[in-house]
């Protein structure tokens, strides 16, 4: 099948083919399992106040893993930034092309977040622990099952395997890739390829799988409202001046309006999505109380991904233990902005600022620090590489896949898109709603798992038969 074109294919051989593989990532997926819990068992959090040596066992781990599994270029890697701030390890492994094929770049992290406190898991963080067909453990979902995604096609498909591939396993996702396009830059003729599949989102629930095409962007900033030189007596001079955190708070509620959508001009929204939750589950999974009313309007997913979202992440004022009867000089709050596909970062920045500076209340002083920019995704209607992976995706879960946007942003998309303009960018999961990424109980389910293998598997061996040119 590997130098037929897909559409050339008819159903009863794909069929076959796919029952084949089935077979095989089947008879492998206990190995993978194991593979999976050997690696949640390493606490590689790259945060930098944890030990950094788990992040380097964890890449040694994967690189052994990947050679074992028949790579026959496998390299530890980092990057330098200009600043000398050097990467944490990267695992690059790499197989190259037989003659006119296709090179797929398959993408994952190998590092996790702080698993948090341990009294809120209901089993040890880095204990790999079985619960209802669920794996529970940091890391387990995101993103070690990526990895073992990766791992678990690369070895059922063997030496059938028609691409080339380089599956390049990240060690600092988790605190934002800072030196990704360094690593990119720098290992550009590695890492080339012609498709990119990333193994890091979700799919839409348990049973029905997703192509991820957009991703919010994200802005923030430092926003200071200042009123007095000085703190004064709250007794004697209350009344004429008002302080700033009261100022502040004013000011921050001109951020939304009265139905609680983003009320600052010039921010965009993109399209409504195809699909949409029922409220009762959103309020569920966002464990939102009862008798609370939701914000903005729309489909809960359009209100999610395509349109803008702000919050307040933090605010400096005088603490409730500190509290003095003065009247407060100055109050500051962190805003974090979400910004859907097809609006620009630096210009939602200004959008915002503008905003603030325009909106000071009683001619406060108000004092604007801009901080992170991260650019929105948004893939490609269709492609050949698309096409390939919603059939593969079909015919993994017998059920269509559904194209879901992600509110959240993935920085690292955009600095793959800018060093690689030309690659088809493919961005793919192993997480469901109840993944709890990031939280405590994080889990994978294991039944979608090898579901994804298989997805990964048919998705490389019909690449090899669209050739590189598709
Ligand atoms: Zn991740």
């Amino acid at each position: 099948m590997t130098h037929e074109s897909l559409e050339n294919l008819d159903p009863t051989s794909r069929a076959t083919a796919t029952d084949d593989l089935r077979d095989r990532v089947s008879a492998a997926f206990p190995a993978l399992r194991a593979d999976l819990e050997a690696l949640v068992r390493i606490p590689s959090v790259s945060a930098p106040a944890f030990d950094q040596a788990h992040v380097a066992a964890s890449a040694a781990a994967v690189a052994d893993l990947l050679g074992a599994a028949g790579m026959p270029d496998v390299r530890l890697l980092t990057a330098t930034r200009a600043d000398g701030v050097v990467s944490r390890p990267a695992v690059v492994a790499r197989r190259p092309a037989p003659a006119g094929a296709p090179t797929v770049l398959l993408y994952a992290h190998h590092d996790v977040q702080p698993p948090g406190r341990d009294e809120d898991w209901r089993s040890a963080p880095f204990e790999p622990t079985e619960r209802d067909g669920r794996l529970y453990g940091r890391g387990a979902a995101d993103d070690k099952a990526g990895v073992v995604a990766h791992l678990g096609a690369l070895r059922v498909l063997g030496e059938d395997l028609p691409v080339g591939v380089t599956v390049f396993v990240e060690g600092e996702e988790e605190i934002g890739s800072p030196t990704f396009v360094d690593f990119l830059t720098q290992h550009r003729d590695l890492l080339q390829a012609d498709v990119i599949v990333v193994a890091d989102s979700t799919n839409w629930k348990v049973g029905v799988p997703a192509l991820t095409t957009s991703l919010r962007g994200l802005v923030d900033c430092e926003v200071e409202v200042a009123v007095l030189e000085h703190a004064v007596h709250s007794g004697m001079y209350g009344g004429p001046v008002l302080d700033a955190p009261t100022l502040l708070a004013r000011l921050i509620a001109t951020l939304h309006d009265d139905d609680g959508a983003v009320a600052v001009a010039g921010l965009t929204s993109a399209d409504e999505p195809a699909v949409d939750l029922p409220e009762e589950a959103f309020r569920t999974d966002a464990s939102v109380l009862d008798g609370v009313r939701l914000a903005g309007s729309g489909t809960l997913t359009g209100r999610m991904w395509t349109k803008p979202a702000l919050s307040v992440i933090g605010i400096d004022a005088t603490s409730v233990a500190q509290a003095s009867n003065t009247i407060a000089p100055r109050a500051r709050a962190k805003l974090s902005l979400r910004i859907p596909p097809g609006q620009d970062p630096v210009e939602a920045a200004a959008a915002l600022r503008a905003h603030l500076e325009g909106h000071a209340p009683f001619g406060a002083r108000v004092t604007v620090v801009d901080g992170e920019l991260g650019k929105a995704f948004r893939s490609p209607v269709d492609s050949a590489a698309m096409r390939t992976a919603r059939q593969a995706f079909a015919d993994a879960w017998g059920t269509e896949p559904v194209d879901i946007g992600v509110g959240g942003s993935i920085p690292f998309i955009a600095d793959l898109l800018e060093v690689f303009p030309d690659a088809a960018i493919l961005v793919t999961g192993v997480e469901d709603p109840d993944s709890r990424a990031h939280g405590a109980d994080e889990s994978v389910h294991l039944g979608e798992l090898e579901k994804v293998v298989l997805a990964e598997a048919l998705l490389l061996s019909r690449l090899g038969a669209a050739g590189p040119a598709d």
